[in-house]
């Protein structure tokens, strides 16, 4: 059967995504009285920009482009920055004068940064001071013709080196033309952000989210809450904090914009430390958090937790990886007074899928289908199942992507020929409409809610020149709800007669020379393994199952 959403389909504005969040956001602002309050605050050194601000600077930031850059229509900028009070100001400039965003993970190294620009034609970066050297490395390997004078700093304060220029002195009064969608048509088809997934299989892709795509998105995250409470409209201190990166998905859309368009006034935290966590929300009196599972944990484990003030905080928001029910229990009995919303997505979905709202069981589901969505589960030869029974999930809505960026093949083999996007997710719909994530089919590993692509370690072990053969899987820490990625390798044969002592020798220094070649979420944190065959179907596909069950067997036993 197909499932539908419970709650009333959504009327969408044929708009841009930044004209749409400035109608919002003032909205909110006129309804709340404290207009003075700000939209977004650097929480480690309390700089703020309001409402005024933010569009002030996003318009003028489009005029920089435009004026300074050269800048033309469906032009990229990246952005390769941790989180900050100007992200959103380069991404409504830059979708103000019709350019697209793509969005880079700050932990990469110049090699992986060097496939995105690639990928997207980056034609202007912005970046930190402290990112610069792996920008420009990152750059020179692209061989994309990006000069100096077309990288912008987003340091809080910074004079930085000519001609590189500080975001603060790139903003142009210049009249420019504001771009502006009229046309469903055009508000459908448009590209406004690019995000990087792998999706089921293979190297990571770009992920292209449509203006429209990114509007369903806030209004699928916003309308249903406030009847729920989530952001209180008779408080003017609802305080949202923005820890999960802002490159992700998640971070972006569920925090930083959502935030922004609730006028619930955004706490922006560079990077997480348990610390920065705990004090931002009792600093600022954060309401609202949204977190990943090991974050949880560390908070449950954190032996100075009761030193903190988390009182404000009333909803935790759980989602890109799976929430144990022990987890969970344990959560309640901590922090009795705050409650746990669960969810589910995907970056492909704008995040996303299902949402757990207050009234909902905490049964290890992760919510109700959003608005204007419709699923189906499906067994292995792609027919419909019905409630209860597992399957592949499936789901279509306005918020599923347009496609992967330069590659039709991927995103045929993900948007079947009825619009239902495969999540590659194993997945049972209870009678109760709520979705239970319980595996899954695709190849991806998560770490701490990053996406480690197990082709990408793969191609990486096949350059060593000690590696014959290689198969990553995704090994599940239970203390730590987390998976780390472990490595199966077959040594070449210039290594056939190795003793035990040069074995594991040769193995560490493998080991060392990837984790030295990667971000550093993508580690081998689970270690290299020596196998003489890497176990693999008729057809040469890895069976990473056989792999999986191999290493369960082994815990077993230990
Ligand atoms: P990303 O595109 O990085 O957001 O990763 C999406 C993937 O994270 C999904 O396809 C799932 O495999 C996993 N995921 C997200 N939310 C959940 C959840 N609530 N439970 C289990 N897995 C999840």
């Amino acid at each position: 059967m197909i499932f539908k959403s419970q709650f009333p389909t959504l009327e969408i504005p044929t708009t841009d995504f930044a004209s749409f969040c400035f109608v919002e956001a003032r909205r909110e602002y006129s309804r709340k009285l404290n207009q003075k309050d700000f939209a977004i605050c650097d929480g480690p050194s309390g700089k703020q920009l309001s409402l005024f601000d933010i569009e002030r600077l996003s318009n003028s930031f489009a005029s920089g482009l435009v004026n300074n850059f050269n800048f033309k229509d469906k032009d990229v900028v990246a952005v390769f920055s941790p989180n900050s009070i100007y992200y959103p100001i380069v991404v409504f400039g830059t979708l103000m004068c019709g350019g697209i965003c793509s969005l880079a993970n700050p932990t990469y190294t110049a090699r992986e940064l060097a496939h995105q620009l690639k990928d997207s034609n980056v034609k202007a970066l912005a970046t930190q001071s402290h990112l610069l050297n792996v920008a420009k490395e990152a750059i020179k390997i692209s061989g994309l013709n990006i000069p100096d004078s077309r990288i912008i700093l987003l340091d809080l304060e910074a004079s930085p080196p000519a001609p590189i220029t500080h975001i603060s002195s790139f903003f142009s009064d210049k009249y420019y033309k504001r771009f502006k969608i009229y046309t469903p048509e055009e508000c459908k088809e448009r590209v406004a952000i690019l995000f990087y997934s792998s999706g089921t299989t293979g190297l990571s892709k770009g992920v292209m989210l449509t203006h429209r795509n990114l509007i369903s998105a806030i209004l699928q995250n916003t309308i249903f809450n406030y009847n729920d409470g989530f952001f209180d409209k008779t408080q003017f201190l609802n305080r949202i904090l923005a820890i999960l990166p802002h490159y992700h998905s998640y971070g972006f859309v569920l925090s930083l914009m959502v935030g922004f368009c609730t006028a619930t006034g955004v706490v922006t935290v560079p990077s997480f430390t348990i610390e920065s966590f705990l004090s931002t929300i009792q600093k600022y009196r954060i309401t609202f958090a949204h977190v990943v599972p090991p974050i949880i944990i560390s908070i449950l484990n954190y032996p100075k937790l009761p030193d903190y003030d988390l009182s404000s905080c009333r909803f935790f928001m759980t989602g890109a990886a799976p929430l144990g029910k022990d987890v969970l229990a344990k959560f309640k009995k901590t922090l009795p007074n705050a409650y746990m919303l669960t969810s589910y997505g995907m970056t492909e979905a704008s995040p996303a899928v299902s949402l757990g709202f207050k009234s909902h069981p905490h049964d290890g589901s992760s919510g109700v289908l959003l608005s204007s969505m419709e699923a189906k589960v499906i067994d292995e030869d792609g027919n419909l199942l019905g409630y209860n029974q597992i399957g592949e999930l499936c789901v279509r809505g306005p918020n599923i992507m347009k496609g992967y960026l330069n590659n039709e093949e991927a995103t045929k083999n993900s948007i079947d020929s009825d619009g239902f996007m495969h999540t590659g997710d194993i997945a049972y719909v209870g009678k109760n409409e709520n979705y239970y994530i319980v595996d899954r089919k695709k190849e991806l590993i998560k770490y701490k809610g990053f996406q480690v692509p197990p082709a990408e370690l793969e191609s990486l072990l096949y350059l060593h020149d000690d590696v014959a053969d290689s198969a990553v899987i995704g090994i599940y820490l239970e203390d730590k709800a987390t998976e780390v990625p472990k490595a199966f390798i077959t040594l070449s044969s210039r290594n056939k007669d190795l003793t035990k002592y040069q074995m594991d020798l040769k193995v560490r220094q493998i080991q060392e020379w990837v984790d030295s070649q990667v971000a550093p979420y993508k580690k081998l944190r689970g270690g290299i393994e020596v196998l003489e065959i890497i176990p693999k179907t008729a057809s040469g596909k890895i069976l990473r199952r056989d792999l999986r069950n191999m290493t369960n067997i082994k815990k077993k036993l230990e």
